[in-house]
């Protein structure tokens, strides 16, 4: 449905309204008529306007008087307006500091053609602004369906998953002096199929749990760091790993997110080393006047050139199942992390040297 554009026409002469409707008529815009201040001001409880025009000298209310009332109500706080006046007033302190391009003047006698090119420039930018916002809004709603829908889906996927784990467990003990060699290698292929789909949808719920009702308080990145470190021990002690950390931040933020950040990155530097190298991680910050910069580097087998964005895209992983473990999304978790805390991620790498992630997080 077509729904068209209303503008709110203000002048105390009846006859002067007459003859902008005149000029008007030949838009596909809808005009709303007001003799007064107070009729106006009344009009803009029952309409939406794109647009308003005001003669600016009325008795009572003038246009200034009733655009700086229009401008301080929340429902009319954007309306543009193009003042009508006969004579060239510069009292324009009113609008100081209004946003600029949102008001116009004309002056009286005015070419017919100028008040119809001022009128389609607002009302154009008005549908303009409409579109977008329903845009967005639907992006947004999409948006969360989708997050839901993961959310939903990967949290019920988990059941039917541990009844095939349950009843291959017991058939490799209740039945395993009857299971020949074939059979033991098709539970094994079962029971490793259905750890890799364990842990993409322990990755996926992690995924879309970011964000989610989580209070945002001051986090201590030392205290996190303590406990990623211990709840990776078993993973760094197997590598022989070694992790160097400077003093880390306060900053604000919510525990868990921040917590599976570090996480999946010092995971990461730890898991994608060199064969026979032991993994060596330094983490760092550097402290500029709005934020932190963060920085985790390892010593391992670097990411080429044209693969350093992809790897932040939602399952991307640059190895194979059998080179090195995964789900490919562990970055695509982490920039949502930082994105959400309104900062940055990047990684900066060289093949066979090394790689360093980056991160940016506000003060
Ligand atoms: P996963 O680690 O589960 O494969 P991620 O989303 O964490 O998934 O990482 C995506 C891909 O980025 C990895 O598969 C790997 O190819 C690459 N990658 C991530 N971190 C590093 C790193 N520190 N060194 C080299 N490659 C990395």
């Amino acid at each position: 449905m077509n729904i068209r554009p209303k503008i709110l026409i203000v002048d105390d002469k009846p006859e002067n309204l007459v003859a902008l409707e005149v000029v008007l008529r030949d838009l596909d815009v809808e005009l709303v008529k007001a003799t007064s201040g107070n009729a106006a001001l009344s009009a803009t409880l029952h309409h939406d306007f794109a647009l308003a025009l005001l003669d600016i000298q009325m008795p009572e209310m003038d246009g200034y008087e009733l655009a700086s009332i229009l401008r301080d109500e929340e429902k009319t706080s954007h309306l543009p307006f193009i003042f009508i006046s006969a004579v060239y007033t510069d009292n324009l302190n009113v609008f100081k500091g209004y946003e600029k391009g949102a008001f116009s003047f004309i002056t009286k006698p005015f070419q017919p053609e100028m008040l119809i090119n001022k009128v389609k420039f607002f009302v154009e930018k008005h549908q303009q602004e409409i579109e977008l916002k329903t845009l967005n809004e639907s992006l947004v709603s999409a948006n969360k369906e989708l997050e839901q829908f993961a959310y939903v889906a990967s949290h019920d996927l988990q059941e039917p998953l541990r009844t095939i784990s349950n009843f291959v467990g017991l058939l490799n003990t209740k039945y395993s002096k009857d299971i020949d060699s074939n059979v033991e290698q098709y539970l094994s292929f079962i029971v490793d199929a259905t750890t890799r789909m364990q842990n993409l949808i322990k990755d996926l719920l992690i995924l879309s749990r970011i964000g989610r009702d989580e209070p945002s308080t001051t986090i201590d990145c030392n205290k996190i760091l303590e406990e990623v470190i211990a709840d990776i021990s078993v993973a760094l002690k197997e590598s022989n790993a070694k992790i160097t950390y400077s003093q880390l931040p306060l900053l604000p933020g919510t525990e868990i997110e921040f917590k599976q950040l570090f996480q999946n990155l010092i995971s990461n530097a730890i898991k994608f080393c060199k064969k026979d190298v032991s993994p060596e991680v330094t983490i760092n910050v550097k402290e500029t006047d709005q934020e932190y910069l963060f920085s985790i580097a390892d010593n391992g087998i670097g990411i080429e050139e044209q693969y350093k964005s992809h790897i932040f895209i939602i399952f991307k992983r640059l190895h194979g199942m059998n080179e090195y473990a995964g789900t490919g999304i562990g970055l695509a978790t982490c920039k949502k992390i930082v994105s959400l805390h309104n900062g940055r991620i990047w990684v900066e790498s060289k093949v066979g040297k090394g790689s360093t992630f980056y991160f940016t997080l506000p003060k």
